[in-house]
């Protein structure tokens, strides 16, 4: 038997409005805060020992065996179902807490192929092989704070599980340097495996003094390509131009005229850089070799800028072998990191938090920035996210660096060393808050 109709009308309002935001309990930033800063201070030793201990055994994109291996420990014990080899070397861990939205916060795991010269105590001499060489590696970009943050901000929120309510879907990728590994995950299977989350978060440490939070909506990182271009000349005695068709002239001359699609074809108001960052052509002054090859990188922020720029470097390379009376040029453009495009109603409502818990450190970047990371891949699978900024640096370095007229070192110098503390703390609290303020209205 059926309920009458005006009894079904009333539960279905009942339903509405106990779904509704604007019933559902105020979120108290300034105490929560005060509840995730006492949680710090007791698991701050034991984020500090891992921050060292990951720092001090890094490992290279998909090698990241021993990591995974560290962070599921931890998301285990606290009580997460753990899924390893997500994507290669990847980790998910759920935590179910209650009817709400499902949340994925995501850090990356991977270092760099390079050796740090910070001098620091805890300074990692960790050597491994990379194509077949053998290299030192180093967290130069910082993925070791982000581990220790999103440690402590998953201990946070179980600490204060009876305070919000829905799933946690803590991801640590692999080879995010590579800009491949979030696209590995998905490839796995990540969103059929668990679900397609309603938020996603996700943090990067960079310039900027420790304790200060940078967020923006819209475009934040760039589409990022990169091009490998071969002239094939013919080589010959370099006192006998004629006889050979120069491959050094014509990597001169399109290192010179590709800039003209920047300056005159691109709209001078859209972003968008091509560098030529290495020409290797011959091996000694009087002989022409028989080809040159260059290597760039491609930037850009929208889909019709990048396609102009792509089209108009063909184009300038083709013409540049034509006018040598060379063969066809072979270009290859490589696909990188996609934009980061943060969702816009998801900033606003995470930014009202961060001013709050933050005051002036919590800062609006006007600005989007040059560089480039996959966590795109996760926004184009259909996350809105927010991804922001902590800064690392410590406010009396910065001081003496700006008295003495010298930058401090940022990511991926072998000289980038953020403090700990107060930048894990700071990415604990903004990254926790964040979460909560989602999954408390359960909007
Ligand atoms: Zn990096
Ligand atoms: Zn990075």
């Amino acid at each position: 038997m059926s309920a009458p109709n005006h009894m079904k009308i009333k539960i279905a309002l009942a339903a509405v409005l106990l779904a509704s935001p604007a019933l559902a309990a105020p979120f108290d930033v300034a105490a929560t805060k005060k509840a995730v800063a006492a949680q710090l201070d007791k698991d701050y030793p034991r984020l500090d020992t891992l921050y060292k201990d990951l720092h001090q055994h890094p490992e290279l994109g998909f090698q990241e065996v021993a990591t995974a291996a560290k962070l599921a420990r931890e998301m285990k014990a606290l009580g997460f179902t753990v899924t390893e080899k997500v994507g290669k070397t990847g980790v998910v861990a759920v935590l179910k807490n209650g009817e709400g939205p499902s949340i994925l916060v995501r850090t990356e795991m991977d270092a760099l192929p390079m050796e740090e010269k910070t001098g620091l105590p805890y300074a990692s001499t960790a050597k491994t092989t990379w194509n077949g060489k053998e290299t030192f590696v180093d967290h130069s970009c910082g993925h070791d704070i982000h581990m220790a943050a999103w440690i402590g901000t998953a201990r946070a929120l179980v600490a204060l599980k009876a305070q919000w309510k829905g799933t946690l879907v803590f991801v640590a990728q692999p080879s995010e340097e590579s800009v491949t590994g979030a696209k590995a995950m998905l490839d796995d299977g990540f969103i059929q495996r668990f679900g397609k989350p309603d938020y996603g978060f996700a943090l990067h440490v960079g310039p900027g003094a420790a304790g200060q939070v940078y967020y923006k909506a819209g475009v934040l990182t760039s589409n990022s390509d990169s091009l490998e271009l071969t002239f094939n000349g013919r080589g010959g005695h370099g006192s006998m131009p004629s006889s050979t068709i120069d491959p050094v002239m014509m990597a001169a001359r399109f290192t010179v005229d590709v800039q003209s699609v920047i300056s005159r074809e691109k709209d001078p108001a859209a972003f968008g850089v091509v560098t030529i960052g290495s020409i290797q052509a011959g091996s000694a002054g009087n002989i022409i070799p028989d080809k040159s090859v260059l290597r760039g990188t491609i930037r850009t922020y929208d889909a019709p800028v990048r396609d102009k720029i792509l089209a108009g470097i063909e184009r300038t390379a083709k013409a540049t072998a034509d006018m040598s009376g060379a063969p066809a040029p072979d270009l290859a453009i490589v696909s990188g990191g996609k934009a980061v495009v943060n969702d816009a109603a998801l900033t606003e409502k995470t930014a009202a938090v961060f001013k709050t818990a933050f005051g002036p450190n919590a800062i609006a970047t006007p600005n989007p920035g040059a560089a480039s990371e996959d966590y795109s891949e996760f926004i184009l699978a259909g996350v809105p996210s927010v991804y922001f900024a902590i800064g690392g640096y410590d406010p009396k370095a910065m001081a003496e660096a700006k008295a003495a007229g010298k930058p401090l070192p940022v990511n991926h110098s072998p000289f980038f060393a953020p403090v700990p503390e107060p930048t894990i703390r700071t990415g604990v609290e903004a990254m926790t808050l964040a979460v909560m303020n989602v999954a408390q209205g359960g909007q």
